[in-house]
């Protein structure tokens, strides 16, 4: 390639487009704390995301964050190890200890068999990740919190737009977290926001963001400041009346990577599902080296030599980090052997047809190659 390729390029609306959005702000000089973008964006989501409640945040970390505080959360928390770092790392800015569960071999989820085995008298709730926008398994999982009294959380920083049986992601669990950072399919450049069930709930996550400000005389406990500024909420806005061009794109991008990298052995790609619509957020393959005759890491440096630039996401393992390593003595071999074989691809709206097809074909020609 002549240029280099990178695995995302944030969408971004016309200058012209934003300058519209931004010039209520010039009049107003209302630039932050719940301004009109604010309240506008916050209500526009909240119906695109079919969300009971939602409240926006300056990121998805400090949204999750609040969640695990508003919720109340304490000692263990039982949550899977392949995921991005912020999932495990909130855990433990909460002071809670993140507890490593291996993971489901096809949907790459925290797999609800085996969260019992890792429940004690500590344990207080269950962080699940929709890793590339696969929903977990959110019957099972309920079933488990039911039973034992878990609070459950959702990252979904992959599954924005994503319905299950014709229900928005976010209304299952007692809270999920959506991330706006700019390499997110929908962004606000950095942002966030949590959708909960239940208004109480909303209530004191909003307060959470805010400092815990209640009025001017009244403050109730340790907030932060999780607020989304106007100018966020500007740009959000504008992106939000591409977003269904972008993922029309993206869903041209997606059957054609499907067509091309077609019946290749050692070679999965993302499964379509009828239960559940696809976030559109990232094209990840699965190389299985022995059959499809170079391993992941190979092929990653391979496109590297020629300009295309793929990700190992979630490589390492947050369970083998050195902060986490101590206290995780299970090997969870799943998540070992998933963490070896993925490699997500370009995958974005202005890639161009051509060019997604030469990375099919590129990739096709490694499998028959046969072990370098
Ligand atoms: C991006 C991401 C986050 C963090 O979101 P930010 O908005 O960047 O703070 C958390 N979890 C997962 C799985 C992510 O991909």
């Amino acid at each position: 390639m002549q240029s280099p390729i990178y695995v995302t390029k944030p969408m971004l609306p016309s200058p012209e487009a934003f300058h519209r959005e931004l010039s209520s702000i010039w009049e107003s000089h209302a630039l932050t704390n719940g301004g009109q973008k604010h309240e506008k964006l916050e209500e526009k989501l909240k119906a695109y995301l079919k969300a009971p409640y939602l409240s926006l945040f300056n990121n998805g970390t400090i949204a999750l964050l609040a969640a695990i505080k508003a919720l109340e959360l304490s000692g263990e928390v039982i949550t899977t190890p392949f995921t991005f770092p912020a999932t495990a790392h909130v855990l433990a800015w909460a002071g809670l200890k993140p507890i490593f569960c291996d993971i489901d071999p096809v949907t790459m989820n925290i797999d609800p068999k085996m969260i019992v085995n890792k429940i004690t008298a500590k344990t207080s709730g269950i962080l699940g990740v929709h890793v590339y926008g696969t929903p977990c398994a959110v019957i099972e999982i309920d079933a488990i919190a039911k039973d034992y009294g878990l609070k459950v959380i959702y990252d979904a920083a992959h599954a924005f737009g994503v319905e299950l049986e014709g229900k928005g992601i976010g209304s299952f669990g007692d809270a999920t977290m959506f991330s706006f950072h700019a390499t997110k399919l929908f962004h606000t450049a950095e942002g966030g926001a949590i959708v909960c069930r239940d208004s109480q709930i909303k209530a004191r996550i909003d307060l959470m963001k805010n400092f815990g400000i209640v009025n001017e005389e009244e403050v109730v406990f340790p907030g932060i400041n999780g607020k989304l500024n106007e100018i966020q909420a500007a740009l959000g806005l504008a992106n939000l009346d591409i977003l269904d061009k972008e993922r029309e794109e993206r869903q041209k991008l997606h059957v054609l990577y499907c067509e091309e990298l077609d019946g290749i052995p050692g070679l999965i790609l993302p499964e379509m599902t009828p239960t559940h619509t696809q976030s559109l957020q990232y094209f990840p393959l699965r190389i299985q080296g022995n059959l499809f005759g170079m391993d992941r890491n190979r092929v990653h440096d391979l496109l590297k030599e020629r300009n295309i630039f793929t990700r190992k996401y979630f490589f390492p393992l947050c369970s083998d980090y050195p902060c986490y390593r101590e206290e995780n003595g299970d090997l969870l071999p799943i998540a070992r052997q998933v963490v070896q074989e993925v490699l997500c691809i370009p995958f974005y709206g202005t890639l161009g047809m051509d060019v997604a097809k030469m990375i099919a074909q590129i990739i096709r020609s490694f499998s028959q190659r046969g072990t370098p």
